[in-house]
């Protein structure tokens, strides 16, 4: 894998075979099938990785809450890079963890597994509902 930074575009082209593609948000050459394809034929691979895809994902998500990829990994790593409800190392779903906030004033809480999230959000968010709960089972 050659990693390339502060290269122009011909330069690029010149180092892509018809087996690798360029990552224009991680700069390394990769085999295409480390991209998304849309359709089939090259001209319609991503212009980013799988894995760069993903990242971007997240961070648009994070957006919405108003949390850079910084402020996010460092949340993760505060809370031992485990739900900060059940403990699971696994983020679950789509493979992120569920980014937790307050509904009243839209601050983050933390990350959570999914099905945490969900249940906070049957719960609705009321600490009255899951003390009952507590008790009732
Ligand atoms: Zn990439
Ligand atoms: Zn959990």
């Amino acid at each position: 894998m050659a990693y390339l930074t502060k290269i122009k575009r011909k330069e690029i082209e010149a180092l892509e075979t018809k087996d690798t593609k360029w990552c224009k948000r991680c700069k390394v050459i990769k085999p295409l099938h480390a991209f998304n394809f849309n359709a089939t034929g090259r001209k319609f691979a991503s212009i980013r990785c799988i894995e760069c895809d993903k990242e971007k994902a997240k961070e648009r998500n994070m957006e919405k809450f108003g949390i850079t990829l910084k402020q996010y990994n460092k949340m993760l790593k505060n809370q031992g890079n485990t739900c900060k409800i059940c403990k699971t190392q696994v983020p679950g779903g789509n493979g992120r963890w569920s980014i937790d906030h307050d509904h009243k004033t839209g601050v983050v809480r933390g990350l959570v597994y999914q099905t945490c999230n969900g249940s906070l959000g049957f719960a609705q968010d009321d600490i009255k509902i899951l003390a009952s709960a507590i008790s009732y089972l």
